[in-house]
């Protein structure tokens, strides 16, 4: 597993954990804010092999971004 960063572009919202998906991503649970320029960071590590993404959000996701 190597560290990194998951980055997403969200303009609008906050990246959010759904338990199933929806047609236009509405309810969910926000996990991570984006910061000022509209990008959302989740640290984590990846595995080449196996394609796995392991991430840690923030504990509290109102927080202000780092
Ligand atoms: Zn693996």
């Amino acid at each position: 597993m190597s560290p990194g960063f998951l980055g997403s572009e969200s303009l609008v919202s906050g990246s959010k954990w759904f338990l199933e998906r929806t047609r236009l991503a509405f309810g969910g649970e926000e996990i991570a804010k984006p910061n000022n320029f509209g990008m959302v960071y989740i640290p984590g590590f990846r595995c080449r092999d196996c394609r796995t993404l392991l991430l840690q959000y923030p504990a509290d996701p109102k927080a202000p971004p780092a």
